[in-house]
């Protein structure tokens, strides 16, 4: 299938098609009338295309809104967001570009809750991932990405498999209907596996490699 930023057309029903699946998605609460969330603390997180903007050539896919991203009811709200955004940078796309070229999907729209005991967030089940997974579905049909990154495990397994860890897959890509997979962690301070300086530099070859993609348009 042609894309509409293949083909030149004006992005306007792509931002339509975006807009009106963002406003199915915030009214969304299956996992609500599941029993699995509890509406006063998490309600889904849609963020609509910027005016004027092209159509976003990547999809950013992670696990599922925090805390604080559900607060102000944006992704990639706090610290996490701040590092992605630096990555993004050493792909060529400027900080003030992001929201304009990069489209924040999830695995789940709604934030899951913590943890008991944990420092991290509960990774939604496989009922609440089956149930997210339309909109997922939706946002690939509304947009036609070039380049989807995938942020974190869940993300990671959703799309290419069960691989066995982030040093496995990160570095790695996969090109499959005409669409880049490019595997990443989760940027947040939670994430160990950035503690080490050998994957930092893993990322930033990941990010060469989103660069040159981007390059070759
Ligand atoms: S996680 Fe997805 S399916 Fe579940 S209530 Fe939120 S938006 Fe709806």
């Amino acid at each position: 299938m042609t894309s509409t930023r293949e083909s030149g057309a004006q992005p306007e029903r792509p931002r339509r098609d975006l807009i009106a699946l963002n406003a199915h998605i915030r009214a969304c609460r299956r996992c609500h009338l599941a029993g699995y969330l509890d509406e006063r603390e998490s309600v889904p997180i849609a963020r609509d295309p910027e005016p004027d903007a092209p159509v976003p050539e990547i999809l950013l896919i992670g696990q599922a809104p925090g805390l604080r991203a559900t607060n102000e009811a944006r992704p990639f709200a706090g610290a996490a967001g701040e590092k992605l955004r630096d990555w993004l940078e050493l792909a060529g796309v400027p900080r003030e570009d992001f929201w304009r070229r990069v489209h924040c999907g999830a695995v789940t729209r709604c934030y899951p809750g913590r943890l008991p005991g944990a420092r991290g967030d509960r990774v939604p089940s496989p009922a609440e991932q089956l149930l997210c997974r339309p909109w997922l579905d939706g946002v690939f049909s509304a947009i036609g990405p070039r380049v989807v990154l995938l942020v974190g495990l869940l993300a990671i397994r959703t799309y290419l498999g069960p691989v066995r860890s982030l040093t496995a897959v990160v570095g790695t890509t996969v090109e499959r209907d005409g669409i880049l997979y490019i595997p990443l962690p989760h940027p947040s301070g939670v994430s160990r596996w950035l503690n080490d300086p050998i994957n930092v530099g893993t990322v930033g070859r990941a990010m060469a490699t989103l660069r040159g993609r981007l390059q070759s348009s």
